[in-house]
């Protein structure tokens, strides 16, 4: 029998890790990407692999929250005012989804891609190729005000509710935690059975190791548009005006993939959620654990030995500007939690950004699509991108090799809305 032919449109986690998984399973694999793989949104980001991220986004309070931090110019949210009728529709799904039932619906969901992620991350550690600076010392959620206690107390009651593990502690038993660095906090929960990583070094050894399994890269090539012929995809065309023929396509194209499966007639709800990073290399001072500084949305990541500060999610378009204002209010919060932490803007020779695609209810798409026939897709991670890569890959190679899937797929179909 002849082997399976893939081309997969994006070579960020994504694309990447369901390259892997379909190689595994004997595929002959294509990734094309307009970029060199050493950039975006699966490089720069906090590394941060996040069983406990059970609330979707899309949770009762969000809009209200989101409405105060519009008028903050260093809020870690921000939505552009414009006419944009994919953001009018993506606001009112937004809008929709933001209730109790939907949260209920989604937590399972969410854990079980996040903890099979980490789960598959230590079998990518235990091979000779891979050494990502991958460690599970938990996460910490710090906070400062009684306001935000209440409502972390809340989320790890929820997250007990399902079986997950997470430690209420007051500033004690932080420092406790913690005692490598000077923290102050109120409190903050613990969540043990977390991790991190170094995306940076994951996705260079992933690239290189499926380069060795014999996957063929098209890098600096742009898909700009396609050939169908009943109901499949027969044909990529490229921005330089040549073309290759498929057998299956995976659109793993990030924040790029509403704009390309809008090609194919299928509709897909995302915006590009851009945010920042900054990262400190042999950094001298950093904790131990990874944290997320609650009041400000600031992830603190130690990776390595660097250290890795992000924030910020912009609905903005596909910007390339720097919003110094947002960036300097993630620099302000680090201070506030770890006194040692002193970060300015001017001490910074690099802030890389990327996009985050981001979907209404905050549940991402991998699905075969209904209307193609050969047509599959895996996108809409948002700030879970990196820690649901390998779950991911490996659900998406089971749907396009048509084995058993390891699990129900209904809240990721691309028709859900
Ligand atoms: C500041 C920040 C911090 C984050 N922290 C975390 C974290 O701690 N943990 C976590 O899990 N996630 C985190 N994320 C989110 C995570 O980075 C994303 O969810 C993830 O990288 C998305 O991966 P992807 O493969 O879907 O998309 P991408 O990495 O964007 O890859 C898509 C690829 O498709 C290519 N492409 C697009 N269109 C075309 C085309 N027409 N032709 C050819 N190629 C194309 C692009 O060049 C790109 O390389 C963070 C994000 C940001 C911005």
């Amino acid at each position: 029998m002849s082997k399976k032919s893939v081309h997969i449109i994006g070579g960020g986690v994504i694309g990447l890790c369901a390259a892997w998984y379909l190689n595994e399973s004997g595929a002959e694999v294509t990734v094309i990407d307009k970029g060199d793989l050493k950039d975006g949104a699966s490089h720069g980001n906090a590394g941060m692999v996040v069983p406990s991220h059970v609330i979707p986004l899309s949770s009762p309070g969000m809009i209200s929250q989101g409405i105060k931090w519009m008028f903050d110019s260093k809020s870690p949210f921000y939505v552009k005012p414009r006419i944009d009728l994919s953001l009018l529709q993506w606001t009112y799904k937004f809008y929709k989804s933001c209730n109790e039932a939907h949260v209920r619906r989604a937590m399972p969901a969410l854990f079980r891609l996040n903890e099979w992620s980490k789960q598959l991350y230590n079998d990518f550690v235990l091979r000779p190729e891979f050494e990502f600076d991958f460690v599970q010392n938990g996460l910490l959620m710090l906070y400062k005000t009684v306001h935000q206690e209440k409502e972390e107390r809340e989320l790890a009651e929820k997250a007990g509710e399902i079986g997950l593990e997470a430690q209420v502690m007051d500033a004690t038993g932080i420092k406790k935690l913690e005692p490598g660095i000077q923290l102050d906090v109120l409190g903050g929960v613990y969540f043990p059975g977390d991790a991190n990583l170094h995306p940076n070094k994951f996705m260079e050894q992933l690239v290189r190791a499926l380069e060795e399994k014999g996957v063929r890269f098209m890098t600096n090539t742009e898909v700009v548009d396609f050939r169908t012929h009943s109901g499949k995809v027969k044909e990529l065309l490229f921005k330089e005006g040549n073309r290759i023929k498929v057998d299956n396509l995976l659109i793993a194209g990030g924040s790029w993939s509403s704009r390309l499966l809008k090609k194919l007639g299928v509709k897909i709800h995302l915006q590009e959620g851009k945010g920042y990073s900054a990262t400190i290399k042999n950094a001298d001072i950093k904790p131990n654990i990874p944290s997320i500084l609650t009041e400000g949305k600031v992830a603190v990541s130690p990776m390595g030995k660097d250290l890795r500060i992000g924030g910020t999610l912009e609905l903005g378009g596909m910007s390339t500007n720097i919003n110094k204002n947002r960036l300097q209010g993630i620099f302000d919060n680090l201070p506030k939690y770890y006194p040692d932490l002193k970060l300015n803007l001017n001490d910074i020779n690099k802030v890389w950004y990327g996009y985050r695609p981001c979907t209404p209810d905050g549940m991402p798409y991998i699905d075969k699509v209904k209307s193609v026939e050969n047509l599959f897709v895996a996108t809409g991670h948002a700030m879970m991108g990196m820690s649901m890569g390998p779950a991911t890959g490996k659900l998406i190679s089971e749907m396009i090799i048509d084995s058993k899937q390891s699990m129900d797929t209904t809240l990721f179909g691309v028709d859900r809305f």
